[in-house]
């Protein structure tokens, strides 16, 4: 066995993203012992990936924006699936995080008066998006590790935790190991803030990171006690490159089809025509997404399974100062010049709505001391999230969260451990390890991202679920004959294991809950259940195979429900 270092704090977080860093700043400016895990550099985490912006309402461009109206529209873009508390509390609290911000010094864009900048976003009322040119995500980033550096908050970076240490449904910290040298850490904590991350990553085409959101929240929850809300529900985007492949599903901006850009079928037709004649191309994204699949589907994309969005038509000059970031992108994985070619595009898995069950007031989980947040959690987006507002909520529950988990630290009278559950944490790994079996985990990923590409992706039907589940429990027969091989440079073999098992699991949780909920709703397609169903105005909460229970949904306040009506996305961004 590896060496094993054994670490104490008060309260660990595990991720470096957004909702991770905010957490612990909470807890560190409380004056509380915390440490930050994260299995890859904290400078590169996904949120950095973020471009468009972070909303809340300011009013600082729409005298009459309110929370009260950002909260109508967060809840009817969430199809009525989202938790009214939930989106109370982020949309309520939203101006003060922005604060926050700024107060460590986040470069805002502002108006030459000084105001905070706010842009329109998709299905909003009013333009409540603050933004740091399109580097939202990469500032906010940069703002909160400064941040953490100043009140010199431990991070971990390169450990990859495999297990929550949990005894009697209360948890007393994590076991993981280095993912260069292969040292074991066993950290025990008082509290446990999961901050991991969604898990679009178990899809062929995705705009996450590399080896990120691969569903270890659903994971590490759901083996130490937690349920999980809402699996199925995944927002895809309608603009992922196809090439190269290990880029597939990197992002094309929306706004290159809100600055003009035209979409073709490989015939040559302009096919939004037959799904929204009058918006074309700047209709929203679950209906451009659903129209480009559906054209793909229907054998009339490119042979390589995708359709065309092309900007050659408008000015150099307006590519250039409006879509720079995009004409990069081309250039630097394609050597496409987008001035003078068209791009070749297809659906992209973008958002994880769903996540690991959590309540309203706190975001704790079922097992005392264990907190989710950010796109780990679930709760605030329903069945489609409104642009924007995953920054924000990072920012909301970070907070909120760091609050409670320092009170649920400061009033344990003891830490109770568990020699047994550390065993299984060392021998899972010890385990994985000593197989030595003919199967491959870089090929067993791509069958399982395949299986949900094929059978759960934009569009799902009964008989195509059904195929995906035993497509699955044939990858996971393999998964029982690895054969993982750390080396010199390192035990990313054994990384990919994990990130593997913890795919099994999110794709089985996505596929059973996508078969039962027999409606469409929001990003969710049935192509066999074609409209929405009042019955299925609930939460599904899955808690292991073959477990899912209906959860009703709180009534939305009538103050905010007055409120809430269709809004156009003419003309607006909606990353
Ligand atoms: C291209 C793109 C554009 C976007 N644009 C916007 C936008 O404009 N506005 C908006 O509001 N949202 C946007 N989003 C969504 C938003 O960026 C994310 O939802 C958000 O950043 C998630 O933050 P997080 O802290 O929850 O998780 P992440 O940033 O994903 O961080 C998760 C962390 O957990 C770590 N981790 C995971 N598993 C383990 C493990 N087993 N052990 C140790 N560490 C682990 C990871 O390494 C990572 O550091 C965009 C997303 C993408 C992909």
């Amino acid at each position: 066995m590896s060496d094993e270092q054994q670490v104490a704090t008060s309260v660990l977080v595990i991720g470096t993203g957004g909702s991770g860093l905010r957490a612990a700043i909470e807890l560190a400016e409380r004056g509380v012992d915390v440490l930050i895990v994260g299995k890859r550099p904290k400078t590169d985490a996904h949120t950095t990936l973020a471009a468009g912006g972070i909303n809340a309402a300011l009013a600082t461009m729409d005298a009459e924006d309110s929370w009260q109206q950002h909260a109508a529209d967060t809840l009817t873009e969430s199809y009525l699936l989202a938790d009214p508390a939930t989106v109370q509390r982020v949309t309520e609290d939203a101006a003060e995080s922005i604060r926050d911000l700024e107060r460590w010094g986040m470069a805002f864009a502002r108006e030459q008066d000084g105001r905070i900048s706010q842009r329109f976003f998709g299905a909003h009322t009013f333009r409540r998006t603050a933004f740091a040119g399109d580097y939202t995500g990469l500032e906010l980033q940069r703002t909160l590790i400064k941040r953490t550096a100043q009140l010199d908050i431990p991070i971990l970076e390169s450990v990859h935790i495999t297990k929550l240490l949990v005894r009697d449904n209360v948890i007393f910290g994590a076991y993981g190991f280095n993912l260069q040298d292969g040292t074991r850490y066993k950290i025990h904590a008082d509290a446990v803030i999961l901050a991991t991350g969604g898990h679009t990553r178990i899809w062929r085409r995705t705009s996450s990171r590399r080896d990120e959101n691969t569903g270890d929240s659903f994971r590490l929850a759901l083996e130490a006690g937690g349920r999980i809300r809402d699996p199925e529900l995944v927002q895809f985007h309608p603009s992922g490159l196809i090439e190269p492949e290990d880029s597939a599903g990197t992002l094309v901006s929306e706004a290159a089809r809100g600055e003009g850009g035209i979409l073709r079928n490989d015939l040559g037709e302009r096919f939004m025509k037959r799904y929204d004649p009058e918006r074309m191309e700047l209709s929203t994204r679950d209906r451009v997404a659903l129209a480009a699949y559906t054209e793909i589907k229907e054998g009339r994309g490119t042979p390589r399974g995708g359709v065309w969005l092309d900007v050659s038509h408008l000015p150099r000059t307006q590519i250039m100062e409006r879509l720079p970031r995009v004409y990069q992108t081309l250039m630097d994985l394609q050597l496409l010049d987008i001035t003078t070619a068209p791009i070749e595009i297809a659906p992209t898995a973008h958002y994880s709505m769903g996540g690991v069950w959590v309540r309203p007031e706190d975001h704790s989980t079922d097992v005392e001391g264990l907190y989710a947040i950010g796109e780990a959690s679930s709760g605030l987006h329903g069945a489609n999230r409104l642009g924007g507002n995953s920054l924000i909520e990072l920012l909301v529950y970070g907070k909120i969260v760091g609050h409670a988990a320092a009170a649920y630290s400061a009033q344990l009278t003891a830490q109770q451990r568990c020699r047994i559950a550390e065993s299984a944490a060392r021998d899972e790994i010890d385990q994985i390890l000593s197989i030595d079996g003919p199967e491959n985990v870089r090929f067993l990923q791509r069958a399982l991202r395949n299986t949900m590409t094929e059978y759960a992706g934009v569009v799902r039907d009964e008989a195509g679920l059904l195929s995906g589940l035993s497509a699955l429990a044939e990858i996971e027969e393999r998964m029982t004959h690895l054969g993982v091989h750390p080396d010199i440079a390192g035990f990313y073999d054994l990384a990919h294991a994990f990130d593997l098992k913890a795919s099994a699991i999110a794709a089985r949780a996505t596929l059973e809950a996508a078969l039962e909920r027999r409606e469409t709703r929001g990003c969710h397609n049935r192509s066999d259940y074609p409209h929405l169903d009042e019955a299925l105005k609930v939460n599904l909460v899955w808690s292991g195979p073959g477990r899912i229970e209906r959860q009703a949904i709180p009534d939305i306040p009538a103050d905010i429900a007055a409120r809430m009506r269709e809004v156009s996305s003419h003309g607006k961004l909606v990353e």
